[in-house]
């Protein structure tokens, strides 16, 4: 017997029947007992799209509630998917962290819980906690291929790509690139996590499911590009894993990488920036890629932030001030 075993059942329980055909829109519903509703509930919504026992893909959005693109790919999905057009199953969940969701802020009001931080979860912990266990125990196992959408959120902003991770099965590392080059964003990143603990992703790696991730924007919105690429992007996953029926709708993309922490680089002052490179530009080591103003008075020399390693800029700090220890840059390799 495996720890997992354990641990009492979920608390959460569903609204829809995942083994029935057809399409369900409902909730997983999470008793939240609080001040304005003594025996409330959390209503998570999910839709199932069903056609009979080929593959399943689980399709998550809002995991950090700041971030849109999945969101509105996966609403519009769960809205116009009809399930004759399907082989198997797709599990939708537009915004994971619903009540993070709500609030339009990238971790939960409840319990301040970062979804991405949160995992495997546990049933008898916070909120957050109770909704990453739901997803572990009761929906992965479910789950061939997974799908999680992630944007900049109001702090960061990226180049738009697809991504999966450098594991140690290599054969299931292929089937993750494999799925990002389907998923056909500008651009695909081969990714090594270097902070893996309490991840989704490490969660979903370690059951041996094909995962893909995606970083497309960011700044707290989306635009009508990244929502485009978001909406091919889930279409082409469906369509590459034989969910759906028809071609690979296949664009060009540019292979990246960030092969070390020496990608990133983090302000050691407050302060106002002057960004000196936009996204996608091609930057040097040693090059000046923004400086950092003390703005309490005139006169004083900015702070100067320099790239560790030669490559483009994917991903840069969105608001125009900075608190010393924010993530002001990062320069990935292109192949
Ligand atoms: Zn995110």
């Amino acid at each position: 017997m495996t720890s997992a075993n354990l641990l009492p059942p979920s608390p959460i329980t569903p609204t829809v029947d995942f083994d029935k055909d057809g399409v369900q829109h409902g909730f997983l519903r999470l008793p939240h007992s609080r001040d304005d509703s003594a025996w409330g509930s959390v209503m998570i919504p999910i839709a199932v799209i069903r056609n009979g026992d080929g593959p399943t893909a689980l399709l998550t959005g809002g995991n950090h509630g700041d971030e849109y693109e999945g969101p509105v790919a996966l609403f519009d999905l769960a809205r116009t998917l009809d399930s004759k057009d399907v082989n198997g199953t797709v599990i939708i969940v537009p915004a994971m962290n619903y009540p993070a969701f709500r609030a339009g802020t990238r971790t939960s009001p409840i319990d301040k819980g970062n979804m991405n931080r949160s995992f495997p979860g546990r049933p008898d912990g916070t909120v957050t906690q109770k909704i990453a266990d739901y997803f572990t125990r009761e929906l992965l196992p479910r789950a061939d291929v997974v799908l999680d959408f992630h944007s900049g959120g109001k702090t960061l902003d990226f180049l738009p790509f697809a991504a999966a991770h450098i594991l140690a099965d290599k054969a299931q590392e292929a089937r993750g690139f494999d799925a990002v080059k389907a998923f056909s964003a500008p651009w695909s990143m081969r990714m090594l996590e270097i902070d893996a603990v309490g991840m989704y992703d490490t969660t979903v790696e370690e059951l041996g499911k094909t995962f893909v991730t995606t970083e497309l924007g960011g700044g707290g919105s989306a635009s009508a590009e990244t929502i485009r690429i978001a909406k091919r992007g889930v279409s082409n996953f469906l369509r590459h894993t034989g969910i759906l029926h028809g071609k690979v709708e296949q664009h060009e993309t540019r292979w990246i990488d960030m092969p070390s922490g020496e990608c990133f680089s983090f302000a050691e002052d407050a302060g106002m920036i002057e960004t000196m490179v936009d996204l996608g530009d091609p930057v040097e080591a040693g090059q000046i890629i923004a400086r950092i103003y003390p703005v309490g008075r005139t006169g004083t020399a900015p702070a100067e932030i320099k790239a560790k390693l030669s490559g483009i800029l994917a991903a840069r700090h969105f608001p125009g001030l900075v608190n010393a220890g924010d993530c002001v840059a990062v320069v990935a390799v292109p192949e």
